[in-house]
């Protein structure tokens, strides 16, 4: 296969760009021994966090300023360059001053302008290459106002590292992919360079593989991935941590397919079933005004002969009536659950208008 060269953070590299390292930097001979090793892989960039953001007190917080020390002494030896997570300006100011060459802001740091807006401060006239984590909020807009404070600041090498959201309902995952709110992102910002951290979206080992095949599906630059020399005694992050080893058997089954269409046959297949597509969603946007028009004159039968808007029997039946029509289609339960709900929201809040009660407060916003 052809390679899929790429210019990512000012380096020229094959896609996934692949920045990889321990959680934590540890000790001295942890470092070097991880990029020794790392060295063996195709990696662009070594990652290491020295001021670690923790949950709660009393955990491992990182080695601190003499981290950066044996960061560098480890690209010195392997050639790769090095990254580290920082999150005020005292950080910024020891990363600038001890040579390191990436910096990286994290998903706890995003979400306060305050503390973003000190980094680009700090930043001004230094054009270092900047990576921006998503805050731990699902909030596209924060993410894209970091970005735009680092634009503001001179900073022109700019990449996003997609880690995932917090959220207070146990999942499978660590923290939710959301991956519509990276996509939005994308759409926004579409020359962004965006990588996947499937290390802190899962949580676990075993969902590395399957999550960052999925962002290379969704077209990502490159991949974060937390690697260990003995990821078992590792201070933090252990569950989800690999040796470099293990991401060299991840790296050889991930497939890596082209970022865009290339031969003329497929392209003419794949843009008549687009057309087919867009004369369908137009037909089923047609649907939805009719809809629309009858919930409407349901609404004035309501208003006139006073009934109240919601009838929950009728939702419920409405609801299960669709989803086992949906089943029969072969459509997930839960995608028909959520696409009724929206269509019902709009249908009440139609009613809603008719019967005066929104009216006015949705005129004076
Ligand atoms: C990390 O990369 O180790 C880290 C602290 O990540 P996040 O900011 O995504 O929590
Ligand atoms: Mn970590």
């Amino acid at each position: 296969m052809k390679k899929q060269l790429k210019t990512i953070l000012g380096y020229k590299v094959e896609r996934p760009f692949l920045v990889s390292g321990p959680c934590g930097a540890e000790t001295e001979e942890q470092v070097m021994q991880t990029a020794i090793e790392l060295a063996k892989q195709p990696v662009n960039l070594m990652r290491a966090g020295i001021w670690k953001p923790r949950t709660r007190p009393n955990s491992f917080e990182g080695a601190g300023e003499i981290g950066l020390t044996w960061l560098k002494q480890a690209s010195k030896v392997t050639g790769i360059p090095v990254t580290v997570e920082v999150a005020n300006k005292k950080h910024v100011e020891a990363a600038l001053k001890a040579g390191i060459d990436v910096l990286w802001i994290g998903a706890r740091t995003t979400v306060n302008p305050f503390a973003v807006q000190e980094i680009a401060d700090t930043l001004r006239g230094v054009d270092i290459p900047v990576m921006i984590k998503n805050p731990v909020n699902p909030d596209v807009e924060l993410w894209i106002g970091a970005i735009e404070r680092m634009v503001k600041a001179g900073i022109t090498k700019i990449a996003v590292i997609h880690r995932g959201f917090s959220s207070y309902e146990k999942t499978i995952y660590r923290n939710r992919p959301n991956w519509e709110i990276p996509i939005e992102l994308k759409r926004r910002i579409p020359e962004i360079p965006m990588l996947c951290d499937p290390s802190h979206i899962s949580g676990k080992r075993e969902l590395l593989l399957p999550i960052s095949q999925l962002a290379m599906d969704l077209n990502y630059d490159g991949l974060m991935i937390e690697t260990h020399i003995n990821p078992d005694k590792a201070l933090s992050d252990s569950k989800q941590q690999i040796t470099p080893v293990q991401l060299g058997e991840l790296l050889s089954k991930l497939v890596c397919r082209k970022q865009s269409i290339d031969d003329t046959l497929t392209l003419r297949m794949i843009e008549g079933l687009r057309e087919k597509m867009d004369n369908i969603d137009y037909e089923i946007l047609n649907l939805i005004a009719k809809r629309m028009g009858i919930a409407r004159r349901i609404g004035e039968y309501k208003k006139e002969n006073n009934i109240t808007i919601l009838q929950a029997e009728r939702w419920d039946e409405i609801l299960q009536s669709r989803m086992q029509s949906g089943l029969e289609k072969e459509l997930d339960k839960e995608f028909v659950k959520k696409l009724f709900e929206i269509i019902h929201h709009e249908s009440i809040h139609q009613q809603a208008l008719l019967m005066n009660t929104i009216e006015e407060e949705v005129k004076k916003n």
